[in-house]
């Protein structure tokens, strides 16, 4: 399975945590599982969450800026425009979605019951935000739905401060997202992820993967460090599968995703979550970088 490379796609506010508490070599050290972990546990939950809600709020900022000057640039209303510096909110619970223009990613699988996922983004106490991103090419089905579902949303004043499609997905666009959204989302229809590198670039800044195990998520996720999403069965109907997928998918949101990030203790940090991130940052960095990748090439297949 590929991997990405680590001091690329690191935020520097999560390398400075690692270079404190793992070491200037950090990224060395990360080959090592052991040593990794060693270093990994040293990081306190308040440390590690304080950093990542900053690179929220630079995300939001990120968020705002980009749908204001696209909102400007397409002469939508006033009104509109505006609405674009206070949308989105750093505290609240915020899933990334982005991919090329392939089919298998199905990107519209999370519309399969628009009032249900209505609901997740509408809660008044525990709401959920969704960054869309991708290239809108005119033969991509999955994020015309996407767009003609936010357009509906458009005028709905709650909604359309809670989800966003940025258009132009490319590696500055990633890397904002992969860097700063509590939650990866990746739902292709297995097996034909190959691998899913955007995750992989999620967990080693401490986010989450919601993922269909499939490609590289097979492979890492082992019950405590993310979320997966269907079962592993094969040879059913792709109709079934989607079905069934989008079943698990709102449920995993509903009862796992949703209420673990809301959880909180008298000093405001959310203990579980925190966990699972660090659970994730010290089973996942150490297999799906490149220069594991890299090495396991030149000793398999090269040498
Ligand atoms: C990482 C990345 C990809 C690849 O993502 P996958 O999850 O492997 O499909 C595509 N586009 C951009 C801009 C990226 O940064």
């Amino acid at each position: 399975t590929n991997g990405v490379h680590a001091p690329t796609w690191v935020a520097p506010l999560i390398r400075a945590l690692y270079e404190k508490h793992v070491g200037q070599n950090w990224d060395e050290i990360a080959l090592n599982p052991e040593g990794w972990k060693k270093g990994v546990e040293k990081i306190s939950d308040e440390e590690l969450w304080h950093a990542h809600l900053l690179l929220k709020q630079r995300l939001v900022a990120f968020v705002r800026h980009r749908s204001f000057h696209a909102r400007l640039n397409n002469n939508e209303s006033m009104d509109y425009t505006e609405s674009a510096r206070t949308m989105f909110d750093p505290n609240a619970l915020t899933i990334g979605f982005a991919r090329r223009v392939a089919a298998y990613k199905r990107w519209s699988l999370l519309l399969t019951d628009p009032h249900r996922l209505l609901r997740l983004i509408n809660n008044e106490e525990r709401p959920v935000q969704f960054v869309f991103a991708g290239k809108a090419h005119p033969q991509d089905q999955g994020a015309k739905f996407i767009l003609q579902q936010l357009a509906r949303w458009k005028y709905d004043p709650l909604v359309r401060h809670r989800a966003v499609f940025l258009q132009d997905y490319d590696q500055e666009i990633a890397r904002q997202l992969v860097q700063s959204v509590d939650v990866w989302m990746n739902v292709p229809r297995r097996p034909l992820e190959a691998s899913g590198t955007s995750g992989e670039k999620v967990a080693m800044n401490g986010g989450l993967n919601l993922s269909v195990l499939d490609g590289w998520w097979i492979e890492g996720y082992d019950g405590t460090n993310g979320f997966a999403i269907g079962d592993e069965a094969e040879g059913n109907e792709a109709a079934e599968v989607d079905e069934s997928d989008a079943q698990s998918l709102y449920r995993k949101l509903e009862e796992e995703v949703v209420p673990i990030y809301y959880e909180r203790d008298a000093d405001g940090i959310p203990r579980r979550w925190v966990a699972m991130m660090k659970r994730s940052l010290e089973t996942l960095v150490p297999a799906f970088n490149s220069d594991r990748m890299v090495e396991e090439y030149a000793r398999r297949i090269y040498l």
